[in-house]
């Protein structure tokens, strides 16, 4: 299956260019001509790379570019940002907002080919990030040191999401709360199993739903359960 490119553009002329040329590569497009439209599609499917031009007529590339990073479905995606301006300004706030590359408008049609295959190699060439940890609709980044629950950050401590991450790990296994002392606090800071206890408590409750799947053994320790 070739790589599917979304491109979001409002010019005609270079929202064209760019399909007819992606397409002569081999690359499966689709087109939008607003950020709002490319958020839609988004939910719906994830590509494997997004041309988004800066200056949209609703949602701007920055704003749908910032949105996609803070969700956990689309924070990975790879994106190129094109704009008619290219001012240091525009490249800051491009890579400040998580684009992967940037393109300044007018731009060569081969070197924005080169920049898309070069993007997609190193996606492609990336080790599996052993640090994203999903187990239904429960994601962590231990990371960069955040969860999400169906998409949305649940603020942990890092306590906690070492907790969490420690769960999923060991997702359908039960883990005790003397593996947990161990792993989450260390050697160094011993606390009270019952201080484990009550840690995983607030875990659970902050987690909402999701949390619903950590089973308690009493007395023995914790289980996420592997469906759900
Ligand atoms: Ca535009």
């Amino acid at each position: 299956m070739p790589p599917h490119i979304l491109i979001v553009e409002d010019e005609p002329d270079i929202q064209r260019l760019l399909e007819i040329n992606l397409t002569r590569e081999g690359y499966r497009v689709t087109v939008c001509g607003s950020g709002k439209q490319a958020w839609e599609k988004l939910a719906a499917s994830l590509p494997d790379l997004v041309l988004l031009d800066l200056m949209l007529p609703d949602l701007s590339g920055v704003e749908l570019c910032r949105r996609a990073r803070a969700d956990a479905r689309l924070a990975e995606l790879p994106i190129l940002m094109l704009t008619a301006r290219g001012d240091e300004i525009d490249r800051v706030v491009g890579f400040s907002v998580g684009a992967d590359d940037y393109v300044t408008k007018p731009f060569l049609i081969r070197e924005l080919l080169l920049r898309v295959r070069a993007i997609l190699r190193r996606r492609a060439a990336a080790p599996a990030d052993e640090d994203r940890l999903d187990a239904g609709t429960l994601s962590v980044d231990a990371a960069v040191g955040k969860a999400w629950v169906a998409g949305a950050e649940v603020p942990l401590t890092p306590q906690e999401l070492r907790l969490v991450a420690l769960m999923m790990r060991q997702r359908g296994r039960v883990v005790t709360r003397e593996t947990l002392r161990a792993q989450v606090w260390g050697e160094d800071d011993p606390v009270s199993l019952s201080a484990v206890e009550s840690s995983v408590k607030r875990l659970r409750r902050k987690l909402g739903a999701a949390g619903d799947n950590i089973e308690t053994l009493r007395g023995v320790g914790y289980r996420l359960r592997a469906e759900g």
